[in-house]
């Protein structure tokens, strides 16, 4: 990028250290959000009957992203529902979307960190907390604040939503045939209730609140008849949205009922193996068995994942394991998971969060797994310079048009397999106007601008990547990229920094600008010109626009 339009602004912002995490939880308050210990860049301290908690990370367990500014001494946290939060140094004021209200202590500086009443910002998003004592731990769940059921056609529908992030298990039950779904660290605010339905194979439905510390929420289905089930997660809100329906089209009337079992004296089933039949951007993975199968669907994060337990069952390859190395999918792994009682356990690594359906039938218990697209979202990938305009050069004449033209084409490829839809400002060596460039995203529908550029210092030594951005909404997509490219590319980080370059300016929507290597450094100028790093750098990119689709609301509903 040309420096001539670079004018620092005097904002700062302060993020994540992780220098001194370990003495942080050595000395404070842990906190658990969703059932995820959050690392804390300093220590969380209790005092006055709130947790104070550094800001950094605090919220993103709850799909919550938060921000200083130190032009104002302003502190923003957003969610995915659009609930926006804010907050000034000193002052004992929470702006909920615009509402005031009093906070128990003003948030504060302290050292480098930025502190806020935790509790009070947490119940404000719609979250439980609690602080125990005993164990000087805060506790935040999400909380489920409505259920609702409807039957359409054949299928039962019941939206569940949420204030934040749920992990949903699924555990189908035999002898009597009933569905249990299982809301992991989600607190229940409604009423436990039963709802007669009748329909969609299912008699009833009963809720209540399963589990406290930690929190499960626990719905009981009824059923008439076996049924499968999809769970699909919102990309927008915290609404999961669970479809019930008679498994097949063959109803199990007619015939002997069947024998009533008691599970510890029936044969154990046998599971002959697993295998993986790759569709679209994710696809199907089929559990070979002898016996109708009882099972449980997991889902974990850090990472993603999902693991599918067998009850009564031995697996008998013992062990299997292979690398998908898809789009979404990175392996498949089962194994015996305890001899006794016999259950086999079957996990899949995922890149990110998918949505998934289990159906059985002849022995073969069947689970389809769909990508979680930023459906709704348009990216706009600027690559920087072209034509007339080579940008920067380096030492050994590789022209900063041609690498990151690369790169973004490599960007494109990416996001499009995740059927996320990709604007080019330039997909050739054209010429493209500075100030026409954010025109010609904006034109487009782009809901995302991400602008693709090599560094130039006149210091040669000076290298690594670094990502701008201006507007408070931009904030965390830079964060985010520049993560995943500090994390993979093994050149310096420089983290991000504010700039008021034209392509950033009055866009409206979150628009960063990335510079991705040095290419006036010698060594990173041979990095750019290895098509192995370029990938690498267009992998954390597309990672971070991910990141960033999966908290960042889409503005077309979904
Ligand atoms: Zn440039």
């Amino acid at each position: 990028m040309r420096r001539l339009f670079a004018v620092l602004l005097a904002v700062m912002f302060v993020w994540t250290l992780p220098a001194g995490r370990a003495l942080g939880q050595a000395a404070g308050v842990k906190v658990i959000v969703n059932g995820v210990e959050v690392s804390l860049p300093a220590p969380a301290v209790f005092s006055g009957g709130q947790v104070m908690a550094p800001i950094s990370g605090l919220f993103e367990p709850m799909g919550a992203i938060a921000a200083y500014y130190e032009s104002d001494r302003s502190i923003v946290v957003s969610n995915r529902v659009r609930t926006t939060l804010r907050m000034r140094l000193g002052d004992p004021t929470l702006h909920v979307n615009g509402t005031a209200r009093p906070l128990p202590i003003a948030p504060s500086l302290q050292g480098s960190q930025v502190y806020v009443p935790a509790q009070a910002v947490f119940s404000a998003l719609g979250a439980w907390t609690k602080f125990e004592d005993a164990d000087r731990t805060l506790y935040v769940s999400s909380q489920i604040r409505s259920l609702t059921t409807l039957v359409v056609a054949d299928a039962l529908q019941v939206r569940v939503d949420a204030t934040g992030p749920v992990q949903v298990e699924t555990n189908v039950l035999s002898s009597p045939d009933r569905l249990v779904v299982d809301f992991l660290h989600a607190a229940l605010r409604t009423q436990e209730r039963e709802l007669s339905i009748n329909g969609a194979g299912v008699t009833r439905i009963r809720t209540a609140q399963f589990q406290i510390k930690p929190y499960v929420s626990r719905m009981v289905f009824d059923l008439a008849q076996p049924v499968e089930v999809r769970v699909t997660t919102s990309t927008t809100s915290y609404l999961v949205t669970l479809e019930v329906r008679p498994k097949g089209q063959v109803t199990s009337t007619g015939g002997p009922p069947a024998e009533p079992r008691d599970p510890s004296q029936a044969a154990a089933a046998k599971i002959m193996g697993v295998k993986f039949e790759e569709s679209g951007q994710a696809g199907r993975l089929v559990i070979e068995g002898t016996n109708t199968m009882e099972y449980k669907v997991r889902e974990f994060v850090y990472p993603d994942r999902l693991a599918i337990d067998i009850q009564n069952a031995v697996f008998i390859p013992i062990k299997q394991e292979f690398a998908v190395d898809g789009p979404s999918i990175v392996s498949i792994r089962a194994a015996q998971f305890t001899a006794d009682p016999p259950i086999t356990r079957v996990v899949v690594i995922l890149k990110r969060k998918m949505n998934y359906l289990v159906s059985q039938s002849d022995g073969r218990l069947r689970i389809e797994i769909n990508a979680y697209t930023g459906r709704g979202h348009i990216v706009a990938l600027d690559p920087g310079h072209g034509g007339r305009d080579p940008g920067a050069v380096g030492p050994t004449g590789l022209r900063e048009s041609d690498a990151v033209l690369d790169i973004a084409l490599r960007v494109r490829e990416l996001l499009q397999r995740d059927g996320i839809r990709v604007v080019m400002v330039r997909e050739t060596d054209a010429t493209v106007e500075l100030p026409d460039r954010p025109r010609l995203a904006r034109e487009a529908g782009a809901t995302i601008f991400v602008s693709l550029h090599a560094n130039a210092h006149a210091r040669t030594a000076v290298n690594g990547s670094e990502t701008y951005y201006l507007t408070p909404q931009s904030l965390a997509l830079a964060q985010m990229i520049q993560d995943e490219l500090g994390i993979v590319l093994g050149i310096p980080s420089r983290g991000i920094k504010t700039a008021n370059f034209v392509v950033l300016r009055d866009s409206g929507i979150p628009s960063v600008l990335v510079e991705a290597a040095f290419i006036s450094h010698a060594d990173d100028e041979a990095h750019l010109r290895d098509a192995t790093f370029r990938q690498r750098i267009a992998q954390a990119i597309h990672k971070g626009i991910n990141r960033f689709l999966a908290i960042y609301p889409s503005p077309v509903a979904p």
